[in-house]
């Protein structure tokens, strides 16, 4: 089985922009932005997804949405940002490791998350 993509990024098996690294936690650029800031925040730890969130991960995630506000305003996102959490096959998840988008940076509002149907 191949190992996780985002796990070799951890271990910097594979080149990424890093904005951020503790011994729990490394944030990211996305490969593929979609805005001018489009970070990824990740813990170490190889968690799936949000749907596989213990107890016992209580400080981690606390750790990680501490660190969320920091890291998009270091990054330069003056006017705010959006957070994205995928999680499965319905939420849309390409990689399978808990991960938290932080989009922004540019200066118009970002269209709107889901579209509702007529
Ligand atoms: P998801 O759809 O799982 O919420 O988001 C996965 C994100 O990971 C996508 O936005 C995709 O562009 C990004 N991504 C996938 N592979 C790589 C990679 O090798 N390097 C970086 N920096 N981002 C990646
Ligand atoms: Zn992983």
């Amino acid at each position: 089985m191949r190992e996780c993509i985002f796990c070799r990024i951890i271990r910097k098996d594979i080149p990424s922009t890093g904005v951020y690294e503790d011994a729990d936690i490394f944030a990211f650029y996305d490969i593929n932005p979609i805005a001018p800031v489009h970070l990824l925040l990740i813990p170490k730890l190889h968690i799936i997804s949000l749907a596989e969130i213990e107890e016992k991960h209580h400080t981690l995630l606390g750790k990680i949405m501490v660190l969320v506000p920091r890291l998009a305003k270091k990054e330069g996102c003056a006017d705010g940002f959006r957070t994205i959490i995928n999680t499965g096959y319905v939420g849309g998840q390409e990689v399978d490791h808990l991960h938290i988008h932080i989009i922004g940076g540019g200066k118009e509002r970002l269209p709107a998350m889901i579209h509702r149907p007529n």
